[in-house]
Protein backbone atom coordinates (compact mmCIF):
# COMPACT_ATOMS: atom_id res chain seq x y z
CA UNK A 1 0.00 0.00 0.00
CA UNK A 2 1.44 3.83 -0.84
CA UNK A 3 0.03 6.52 0.67
CA UNK A 4 -0.31 10.25 -1.71
CA UNK A 5 -1.48 13.62 -0.16
CA UNK A 6 -2.75 16.38 -2.23
CA UNK A 7 -3.65 20.06 -1.44
CA UNK A 8 -5.49 22.86 -4.03
CA UNK A 9 -6.19 26.31 -3.38
CA UNK A 10 -9.16 28.04 -6.32
CA UNK A 11 -10.02 31.73 -6.22
CA UNK A 12 -13.71 32.79 -5.89
CA UNK A 13 -15.19 35.03 -8.64
CA UNK A 14 -18.69 36.12 -9.62
CA UNK A 15 -20.36 34.79 -12.62
CA UNK A 16 -18.93 31.40 -12.45
CA UNK A 17 -20.52 28.47 -12.09
CA UNK A 18 -19.23 26.37 -8.28
CA UNK A 19 -18.11 22.84 -8.88
CA UNK A 20 -17.23 20.66 -6.20
CA UNK A 21 -16.46 17.16 -6.34
CA UNK A 22 -17.89 17.03 -9.81
CA UNK A 23 -21.37 18.37 -8.19
CA UNK A 24 -22.64 22.20 -9.32
CA UNK A 25 -23.21 23.83 -6.39
CA UNK A 26 -25.95 27.06 -6.32
CA UNK A 27 -24.11 29.72 -4.56
CA UNK A 28 -23.90 33.79 -6.27
CA UNK A 29 -19.72 32.85 -7.13
CA UNK A 30 -18.28 30.27 -8.00
CA UNK A 31 -14.63 29.21 -8.52
CA UNK A 32 -12.27 30.34 -11.44
CA UNK A 33 -9.54 28.28 -13.17
CA UNK A 34 -8.59 26.72 -16.49
CA UNK A 35 -10.51 23.92 -15.94
CA UNK A 36 -13.94 23.81 -14.19
CA UNK A 37 -11.74 24.69 -11.07
CA UNK A 38 -12.66 22.41 -8.62
CA UNK A 39 -10.60 22.03 -6.25
CA UNK A 40 -11.97 19.28 -4.53
CA UNK A 41 -11.33 16.49 -7.15
CA UNK A 42 -8.14 18.52 -7.96
CA UNK A 43 -6.87 17.63 -4.38
CA UNK A 44 -8.05 14.11 -4.95
CA UNK A 45 -6.35 13.66 -8.33
CA UNK A 46 -2.52 14.95 -6.80
CA UNK A 47 -3.52 12.90 -3.99
CA UNK A 48 -3.70 9.85 -5.85
CA UNK A 49 -1.37 10.53 -8.46
CA UNK A 50 1.52 11.21 -5.85
CA UNK A 51 0.61 7.86 -3.71
CA UNK A 52 2.31 6.76 -7.08
CA UNK A 53 5.06 9.26 -7.44
CA UNK A 54 3.74 9.94 -10.90
CA UNK A 55 3.93 13.51 -10.84
CA UNK A 56 1.08 16.39 -10.20
CA UNK A 57 -1.96 17.09 -12.19
CA UNK A 58 -0.01 19.90 -13.42
CA UNK A 59 2.77 17.58 -15.09
CA UNK A 60 -0.41 15.48 -16.48
CA UNK A 61 -2.72 18.16 -17.62
CA UNK A 62 -0.92 21.51 -18.16
CA UNK A 63 -2.95 25.06 -17.55
CA UNK A 64 -2.89 26.27 -20.94
CA UNK A 65 -3.76 23.30 -23.00
CA UNK A 66 -6.66 24.56 -25.12
CA UNK A 67 -8.09 20.51 -25.24
CA UNK A 68 -8.42 21.27 -20.88
CA UNK A 69 -10.32 24.41 -21.42
CA UNK A 70 -13.12 24.42 -18.80
CA UNK A 71 -12.84 20.26 -19.13
CA UNK A 72 -14.95 18.96 -16.24
CA UNK A 73 -12.51 17.80 -13.46
CA UNK A 74 -14.21 14.62 -13.55
CA UNK A 75 -13.26 13.60 -16.80
CA UNK A 76 -9.62 14.14 -15.56
CA UNK A 77 -10.10 12.32 -12.35
CA UNK A 78 -11.15 9.21 -15.11
CA UNK A 79 -7.84 9.63 -16.56
CA UNK A 80 -6.18 9.90 -13.45
CA UNK A 81 -7.42 6.16 -13.14
CA UNK A 82 -6.66 4.98 -16.13
CA UNK A 83 -3.12 6.27 -15.37
CA UNK A 84 -3.32 4.59 -12.03
CA UNK A 85 -4.09 1.37 -13.67
CA UNK A 86 -1.48 1.58 -15.98
CA UNK A 87 0.87 2.10 -13.64
CA UNK A 88 -0.48 -1.48 -11.90
CA UNK A 89 -2.01 0.64 -9.13
CA UNK A 90 -5.95 0.54 -7.59
CA UNK A 91 -7.83 2.90 -5.49
CA UNK A 92 -7.58 2.36 -1.76
CA UNK A 93 -9.50 4.84 -0.49
CA UNK A 94 -9.96 8.11 -0.58
CA UNK A 95 -9.77 11.29 2.21
CA UNK A 96 -10.67 14.95 1.71
CA UNK A 97 -11.37 18.40 3.43
CA UNK A 98 -12.92 20.90 2.04
CA UNK A 99 -11.98 24.18 3.65
CA UNK A 100 -14.81 27.30 2.19
CA UNK A 101 -16.68 29.89 4.29
CA UNK A 102 -19.88 29.32 1.81
CA UNK A 103 -22.44 27.83 1.12
CA UNK A 104 -23.01 24.87 3.28
CA UNK A 105 -21.37 21.40 1.73
CA UNK A 106 -22.83 18.80 3.93
CA UNK A 107 -26.21 18.38 1.95
CA UNK A 108 -23.48 18.23 -1.45
CA UNK A 109 -21.51 15.48 -0.22
CA UNK A 110 -23.25 12.21 -1.30
CA UNK A 111 -23.77 13.36 -4.65
CA UNK A 112 -19.84 14.24 -4.58
CA UNK A 113 -19.15 10.64 -3.49
CA UNK A 114 -21.29 9.35 -5.78
CA UNK A 115 -19.58 11.03 -8.44
CA UNK A 116 -15.93 10.83 -7.08
CA UNK A 117 -16.35 6.87 -7.77
CA UNK A 118 -17.94 6.68 -10.47
CA UNK A 119 -15.11 8.34 -12.18
CA UNK A 120 -12.87 5.73 -10.49
CA UNK A 121 -14.40 2.89 -10.63
CA UNK A 122 -14.29 2.22 -6.90
CA UNK A 123 -17.04 2.54 -4.20
CA UNK A 124 -18.57 4.84 -2.55
CA UNK A 125 -17.37 3.60 0.75
CA UNK A 126 -14.24 4.11 -0.49
CA UNK A 127 -14.23 8.19 -0.47
CA UNK A 128 -14.92 10.41 2.90
CA UNK A 129 -15.35 13.91 2.07
CA UNK A 130 -15.69 16.28 5.16
CA UNK A 131 -15.98 20.30 4.88
CA UNK A 132 -15.19 23.13 7.24
CA UNK A 133 -14.97 26.71 7.54
CA UNK A 134 -12.29 28.95 8.28
CA UNK A 135 -14.02 30.45 11.39
CA UNK A 136 -13.89 33.34 8.79
CA UNK A 137 -10.33 33.90 9.29
CA UNK A 138 -7.89 34.38 5.90
CA UNK A 139 -8.65 34.31 2.36
CA UNK A 140 -11.05 31.57 2.93
CA UNK A 141 -12.83 33.59 5.55
CA UNK A 142 -12.79 36.52 3.72
CA UNK A 143 -14.41 34.58 0.80
CA UNK A 144 -11.92 34.66 -1.96
CA UNK A 145 -11.17 31.51 -2.45
CA UNK A 146 -11.56 27.96 -1.69
CA UNK A 147 -9.00 25.21 -0.73
CA UNK A 148 -9.37 21.05 -0.50
CA UNK A 149 -6.99 18.59 1.13
CA UNK A 150 -6.76 15.24 0.27
CA UNK A 151 -4.77 11.76 1.29
CA UNK A 152 -5.34 8.49 -0.78
CA UNK A 153 -4.15 4.98 -0.49
CA UNK A 154 -3.84 2.67 -3.28
CA UNK A 155 -2.68 -0.51 -3.90
CA UNK A 156 -0.39 -2.82 -6.73
CA UNK A 157 -2.92 -4.87 -8.33
MG1 LIG B 1 -6.59 23.33 -9.27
Amino acid sequence: MRIGLGYDVHRLAEGVPLVLGGVRIPHFQGLAGWSDADVLTHAVMDALLGAAALGDIGKHFPPGDPELKGISSLVLLERVGVILGEAGYKVGNIDATIVAERPKIAPHVESMRAALSGALGCSPGDIGIQATTSEKLGFIGREEGMAAWAVAAIEKI
